[in-house]
């Protein structure tokens, strides 16, 4: 049985590792995390990468933790509705729908679906080596693991990547990001509603995560590198949100402080080589982008769902990588450029541009419904 070494237990490492074993790989991988936890947000789940999971049959086990999205809004800061959009008319037309979901319970459910045997946790790989026949991932506390395959699933910070391509720094995107869990029961709060509120200079996004629960984001354009003081993330965030349409100062004032994390935003631009004899990247380690269009992880679920059908149809490894890095160049670049493009338009400050930028939306909406559809219905 030919045997692939996975470094990294993300979604993408995760949705590799099950695609692959029932293809008849045998699976190792290493995570440098001592345990799989509560580790991110919400994140929203394309009709795009549902359909993926519902292939790899792995979609029933964690429908019941998300929420099917139904209804989006992209309103002004003050609540002005610009775009609605009936999500279950569209979720309908594609075959499956888009949901929010913690990205906790889809970690814990893909690594349930593989079984846990197969996770080596607490061990970071340092980077690799390779022959004819095999590859070889280092480990920091220098053990080593020998497979067919060697898969860099490691993230934006990828060690793999790193000795692959170079240590070429992160591209910042001028902003960063806040994102907040909580079960908010507040009547400000509109309930099964995704919604994105824009202003100068900053973003919110809100929508329903399953179990009750609601997750937020709120984007500021500030400097890499800047933290919230030692009181926490809220006093900041209200100082900034507070006088916000109501449903956003009462969601973050019912967040637990707990619940709350901050990152700079960062991706790199589109490389068309990721890809070294029998090691390949996947997922941020190949096409890291910035969350505007919310498809980062579903971007890594295709890209693991294309790489196993490549190794499945191609015999041998270092060929089957190339196909699988060719298949998946071009989508996965225009979506970084397109969340590169958005990310600056939601960041505009100046009043001319954010007052053309809603009548845009206002007016001409259903284009960028269109393309929405377009991008989602894809079938990896
Ligand atoms: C604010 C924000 C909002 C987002 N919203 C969405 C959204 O709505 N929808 C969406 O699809 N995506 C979203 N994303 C993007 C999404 O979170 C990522 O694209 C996705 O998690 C990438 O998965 P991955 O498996 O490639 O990498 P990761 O999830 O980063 O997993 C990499 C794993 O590798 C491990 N690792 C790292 N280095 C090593 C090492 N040296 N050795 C061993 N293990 C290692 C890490 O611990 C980690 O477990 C968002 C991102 C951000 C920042």
């Amino acid at each position: 049985m030919p045997k692939a070494v996975i470094i990294g237990a993300g979604i993408g490492g995760l949705t590799a590792g099950i695609a692959l074993r029932q293809n008849g790989w045998e699976i190792a991988i290493f995570e440098r995390a001592p345990v799989l936890s509560e580790v991110g947000a919400g994140i929203t789940l394309w009709t795009n990468a549902v359909k993926v999971l519902q292939k790899l049959d792995v979609w029933k086990s964690m429908e019941p933790d998300s929420s099917v999205i139904g209804r989006s809004e992209i309103r002004t800061w003050l609540g002005k509705l610009l775009l609605a959009t009936d999500f279950s008319s569209l979720n309908k037309k594609l075959g499956a729908p888009t949901v929010g979901i913690h990205r906790a319970d889809l970690q814990s459910k893909l690594a349930d679906a593989l079984g846990r045997e197969p996770i080596h946790l607490g061990s970071t790989c340092a980077g690799y080596s390779q022959d004819a026949t095999s590859a070889t991932a280092k480990f920091a506390d220098g053990k080593e693991e020998r497979g067919d395959l060697l898969i860099g699933a490691d993230g934006i910070k990828s060690a793999i990547r790193t000795q692959m391509l170079g240590d070429e720094p992160l591209r910042f995107a001028g902003y960063t990001a806040w994102r907040g869990v909580g079960l908010i029961d507040r009547p400000e709060v509109p309930l099964g509603v995704t919604l994105i509120a824009m202003g100068r200079g900053s973003q919110v996004g809100m929508l329903p995560i399953g179990r009750g629960r609601t997750y937020w984001f709120a984007t500021a354009n500030v400097p890499a590198g800047e933290s919230d003081p030692p009181e926490g993330h809220k006093p900041p965030l209200l100082k900034r949100f507070g006088d916000w349409w109501p449903a956003i100062p009462a969601a973050i004032e019912a967040t637990p402080e707990t619940g709350i994390i901050r990152n700079d935003i960062f991706d790199r631009k589109p490389v068309r080589n990721w890809t070294d004899g029998r090691v390949t990247l996947l997922g941020d380690a190949a096409h890291p982008t910035t969350p505007n269009l919310g498809q980062g992880a579903c971007q890594a679920i295709e890209s693991a769902f294309v790489l196993a059908k490549c190794l499945k149809s191609i015999a041998e490894v270092p060929s089957a990588l190339l196909a699988y890095q060719d298949a998946r160049f071009e989508r996965t670049a225009m979506i970084t450029n397109r969340s590169w493009t958005f990310g600056k338009m939601f960041a505009y400050e100046n009043r001319l541009k954010c007052w053309a930028r809603n009548t845009a939306f206002r007016l001409f909406g259903g284009l960028t419904v269109k393309s929405t559809e377009k991008l989602i219905g894809y079938e990896a």
